[in-house]
């Protein structure tokens, strides 16, 4: 049940580079928006190291501190940034009607707009001893925890873009890395297979798995299977990164806004317009092609535009 129900134009659910970019936007525009950080607040960025891809920047920047300055800005301009997670949605599928959004279970906010920038999570084999593991040895970012690896041996799991993007920077790192494809070929792009191909110490077992990550603590080595002929081995290394792709956070909408085949938000043409009047979508969680930081920051900020446009329209 509700304890509270607030009145706002503009709410903005997720903290990455597209909530924060559509939050100053909206915030220069007078929607006084309100934005709930999720649980991972300033998103998928926290969780790097160095930026270097970002404009503005030219000597790169720390992910945590880049989303820190994001934030600062859209509070400059007065955007209400709070720490809660969206729990349900009531969308209204009337052009004006109100959007009811739940916070945390309990609290409920009325929205005239509505910005969805929740993002997107790295996916995980599931296996126990992967889960077990995430932290002291496992990971799914390389640019993040590459660096404590130096001079040591690694497996990636993938055999996609990501996978092999990976596997390429942390051989220029590791002392060997190893990558597991479990069927009998890639699905990256040619020239990244190539770049594989051509790395020296990267080493691909095709149609093999991880039967099971190995030690208590920290990872000590891995177990894989190959899944023709069922035989195992155990690989010495003490890093492990998992690479096959991301999972939108679009849970919560399943049912009422349009997704594809794998759960991203579809948008229409170029606009940031979910199939529901006044609810727009920016950042990862429509994006499965580019997902870059400035890719959600344009994204985020046509959104609050769109959002803008349309209010503007009902007047
Ligand atoms: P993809 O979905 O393209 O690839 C995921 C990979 O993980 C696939 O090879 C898949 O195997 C494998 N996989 C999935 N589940 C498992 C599992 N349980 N066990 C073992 N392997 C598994 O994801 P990416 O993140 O690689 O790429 C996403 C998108 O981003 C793509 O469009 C890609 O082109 C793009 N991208 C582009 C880059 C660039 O151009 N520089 C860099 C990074 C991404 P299988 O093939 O058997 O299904």
């Amino acid at each position: 049940m509700s304890d509270t129900i607030e009145k706002i134009k503009c709410l903005i659910i997720g903290s990455g580079p597209a909530g924060y970019t559509a939050a100053i936007y909206a915030a220069r525009a007078d929607l006084k928006p309100v934005m709930y950080t999720g649980i991972e607040p300033g998103g998928q960025l926290t969780t790097t190291t160095e930026v270097e891809n970002y404009p503005g920047y030219p000597e790169g920047v720390d992910g945590p501190q880049m989303m820190e300055d994001f934030k600062k800005q859209a509070e400059r301009f007065e955007t209400d940034v709070r720490f809660g997670i969206a729990t349900a949605v009531e969308f209204n599928d009337k052009v004006g009607g109100t959007h009811k959004v739940t916070i945390d279970g309990s609290k409920v906010i009325e929205a005239e707009t509505v910005i969805i920038s929740t993002g997107a999570s790295a996916k995980y084999l599931g296996l126990e001893s992967e889960q077990r593991l995430k932290g002291g040895g496992v990971s799914a970012c390389a640019t993040c925890d590459g660096f404590f690896y130096r001079g040591q041996d690694v497996i990636v799991v993938g055999a996609g873009d990501t996978a092999a993007e990976e596997a390429t920077y942390l051989a220029k790192l590791c002392k060997k890395v190893t990558m597991l494809v479990r069927r009998d070929e890639m699905r990256a792009s040619k020239v990244m297979q190539n770049r594989v191909k051509n790395t020296p110490n990267l080493e691909v077992l095709f149609n093999t798995e991880i039967d099971e990550v190995l030690g208590e603590k920290v990872v000590e080595g891995v177990r894989v299977v190959n899944n023709v002929t069922g035989e195992k081995h155990v690989v010495d290394v003490t890093g492990v990164f998992i690479a096959i792709g991301h999972k939108p956070n679009t849970e919560l909408f399943k049912g009422i806004l349009d997704m594809d085949e794998t759960g991203y938000l579809v948008t229409k043409g170029k606009s940031s317009k979910t199939n529901l009047p006044g609810v727009f979508a920016a950042g990862d969680v429509q994006d499965k092609e580019y997902r870059q930081a400035v890719t959600a920051a344009g994204s985020g900020c046509m959104a609050a535009l769109d959002a803008e446009r349309y209010l503007a329209s009902l007047e």
